[in-house]
């Protein structure tokens, strides 16, 4: 059975980061962490700030995720992430930064704050910091 694949897409709006056949793939469901291998059921799903991670070749990758929706039907899995990140790409002081920034802006509390704004970017510096230390 290790030889049985699927395909794996990975868009963003930016850009194509990733298009090959693939093993398992774990994704951040809204609802929790989805494994998911050849031939699994149809399904759509929203993909909460997580990482992905599967089989590529026999390497595992791990990528970080800022959410999205992920479809899968036919052994090919379509995931249309707001934003992803391989480990190796990930700039730690900038995560540092973003992270800071939306730290003061929730503790400042000022009327003009938008809240979920803020608490998303700063969920999106500490998922990118935390990945780093997976390594
Ligand atoms: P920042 O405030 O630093 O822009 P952000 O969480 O608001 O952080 P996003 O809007 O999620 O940034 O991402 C914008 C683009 O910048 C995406 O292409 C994303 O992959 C990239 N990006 C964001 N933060 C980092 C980082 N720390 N290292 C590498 N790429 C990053």
């Amino acid at each position: 059975m290790a030889d049985v694949t699927q395909r794996l897409e990975i868009v963003t709006p930016e850009k194509k980061a990733f298009s090959d056949e693939i093993s398992i793939l774990i994704a951040p469901g809204v609802e929790g962490e989805l494994g998911i291998l050849p031939r699994h059921a149809a399904l759509i799903t929203p993909l909460k700030i997580g990482l992905l991670k599967f089989d590529h070749n026999g390497e595992r990758i791990i990528m970080t995720i800022s959410g999205g929706f992920m479809e899968v039907r036919d052994s090919r899995i379509t995931i249309l992430a707001t934003a992803v990140e391989r480990l190796e790409e990930i700039d730690v002081a900038r995560a540092e930064a973003a992270k800071q920034r939306a730290e003061e802006r929730l503790t400042a509390k000022t009327p003009d704050i938008d809240v979920i704004r803020a608490e998303l970017a700063l969920k999106r510096a500490i998922n990118r910091l935390k990945s780093k230390q997976q390594i």
